[in-house]
């Protein structure tokens, strides 16, 4: 995959030159059809139509996904999978709890972040890839799912997303 890039209108870099390196790396992944792994942050306004404007057959996985159920639908039909991180592990980011709740299980897969995004509780701490299992009992109890069934699916749609075959 070509990535992880994105935009991010936290940091300092100004958002035209994030928009000109990113657009190069669109252009990467078209010529090469390869899947993108997306940063977003405070950026969903500018990031969408960038993509709208960078059609990609593979799509790729918009990561750490924060915001609303219609936010990542709008990714979710350009091809986009939907990382799901320990954001949902917070109680406090109920927007982001109740839109992983309604999107489409075929279209989520999980992450860490590590080391970055700590779980809920572990707030400080550096994160590690054996915190994922803590996203996955998150995201059962909020697709109101058994652990098996949904890791079953993630298991899929990993392997779809990044065309690995079993
Ligand atoms: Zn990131």
């Amino acid at each position: 995959a070509i990535g992880e890039c994105g935009l991010d209108f936290v940091t300092d870099t100004p958002s035209d030159r994030q928009e000109s390196y990113l657009s190069m790396q669109l252009e990467l992944a078209q010529q090469y059809d390869l899947p993108v792994i997306l940063h977003c942050r405070k950026a969903h306004h500018r990031l969408i139509p960038m993509l709208k404007r960078y059609p990609l057959l593979k799509g790729g996985v918009l990561h750490g996904f924060s915001g609303s159920a219609q936010q990542a639908m709008s990714y979710i039909e350009l091809g986009f999978y939907i990382g799901v991180g320990g954001t949902i592990t917070y109680p406090r980011a109920n927007k982001t709890r109740v839109a992983v709740s309604q999107l489409p299980l075929e279209f989520l897969v999980i992450e860490t972040d590590a080391p970055d995004m700590p779980m809920h509780g572990f707030q400080g701490q550096p994160n590690h890839p054996k915190m994922l299992p803590k996203v996955l009992s998150e995201l059962a109890l909020l697709k109101k799912e058994s652990e098996q069934t949904i890791a079953r699916s993630l298991w899929e749609n990993s392997h779809k997303l990044l065309s690995i075959c079993e």
